[in-house]
């Protein structure tokens, strides 16, 4: 089948598009190569099939529309999106923009076209925080930041097109994600730049907030198998067992890079009353299809520990990116002061 991947040169795209590309599809990535997008993340595709890249906007009707006339497109995978709740603390115009217009320009490129699945990739950030229990595809939704409010909007606009034009959609919710080429925003990959460059680490409060792991692998693996084997206007969860503190987490990175705690910066949280405390999923209907994460926490994430420190080079150029440090500065100069 011959697949518009949406945000493919992203942390979860990226590792989609191989997973597409090793199972025979044919991949056209669309992606903005914003801030988060990286075409380093895309190396080899080239070899593992037939692939081919398009620079632009899913906001762009003429250029999405173009793509799927040229290429042949049957089905779009979105995971597109801006994608990090701080910084739509700090300005949430392009996660309007991306996450809610650009949904709705792929939604009516799927209609005209009649393509055969729009696949939509969404997060359990849209039900919001639980103190217990497990979120199901029937949860009310939710969302607490303008991030996920935004993804909340675009999940909410494929149900509608599925209602009103009988759209073939699809939507998946993932849980946190974690792995190689995750831009360092985001708590796992933050945390390792910054203890790999010799910096402490901001920890919100006692760190005391729990999150659902899943290696980005087994998310993409989801993904596909909701795609291939899942019913027109459905949900499915993606996510693993793997519920840990925030703090958990980064101990284990502290000992694992045989670093002292002494790194470690407790800072007021930023995000104040934005802060979800948990999020926990069921994901029995995606397992039904015959979905099951397959990697060990402890193991990926030790591998993506050991990834980040051999991989310099990969994220050496990040840091030193104005923008990046730009948003560091505005979110965490206040709090981390002369730690910066
Ligand atoms: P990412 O930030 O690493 O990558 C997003 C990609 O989308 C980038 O390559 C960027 O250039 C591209 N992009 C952004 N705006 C675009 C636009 N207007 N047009 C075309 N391309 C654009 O994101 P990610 O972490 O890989 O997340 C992918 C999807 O998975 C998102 O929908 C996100 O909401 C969802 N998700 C992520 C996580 C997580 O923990 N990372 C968890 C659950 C769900």
């Amino acid at each position: 089948m011959r697949v518009l991947l949406t945000g493919g040169a992203g942390f979860i795209g990226s590792h989609l598009c191989r997973l597409l590309l090793e199972k025979g599809y044919s991949v056209s990535v669309l992606d903005a190569l914003t801030y988060a997008g990286n075409k380093e993340n895309l190396q080899g595709c080239d070899e593992l099939g037939d692939f081919a890249f398009f620079e632009g906007r899913i906001q762009d009707r003429d250029r999405v529309s173009w793509i799927i006339s040229d290429r042949n497109i049957e089905a779009i995978i979105d995971t597109a999106a801006e994608t990090h709740n701080d910084r739509s603390l700090l300005s949430a115009g392009d996660f309007l923009d991306t996450n809610v217009q650009g949904v709705y320009t792929l939604l009516e490129a799927t209609k005209d076209h009649r393509l055969k699945r729009f696949l939509h990739v969404s997060t359990d950030e849209v039900y919001g925080s639980t103190v217990d229990g497990e979120f199901t595809e029937e949860s009310p939704l939710e969302p607490n930041t303008p991030y996920s409010a935004s993804k909340a909007a675009g999940d909410l606009l494929c149900r509608a097109h599925f209602v009103s034009y009988k759209t073939r959609v699809i939507v998946t919710r993932g849980g946190n994600t974690y792995g190689e080429f995750q831009y360092p925003e985001k708590l796992i990959s933050l945390s390792l730049v910054r203890l790999l460059q010799g910096k402490k680490i901001p920890v919100y409060g006692e760190g005391l907030q729990r999150r659902e792991w899943i290696h980005a692998r087994d998310h993409a693996a989801g993904i596909l198998t909701a795609f291939e084997k899942g019913s027109d206007g459905e949900v499915y969860n993606v996510s693993d067992s793997n519920e840990r503190e925030n703090r958990w987490i980064v101990d284990r990175l502290l000992t694992r890079l045989d670093l002292s705690e002494d790194l470690i910066k407790r800072i007021p949280d930023p995000r104040e009353g934005a802060h979800d405390f948990r999020y926990s999923m069921s994901s029995e209907k995606l397992r039904k299809l015959g979905w099951t994460p397959q990697i060990d926490f402890d193991q990926g994430l030790d591998a993506t520990i050991d990834w980040y420190r051999d991989h310099r080079e990969w994220w050496q150029p990040t840091i030193e990116d104005a923008g990046y440090q730009d948003f560091m500065q505005r979110f965490y100069g206040r709090a981390l002061g002369d730690d910066l």
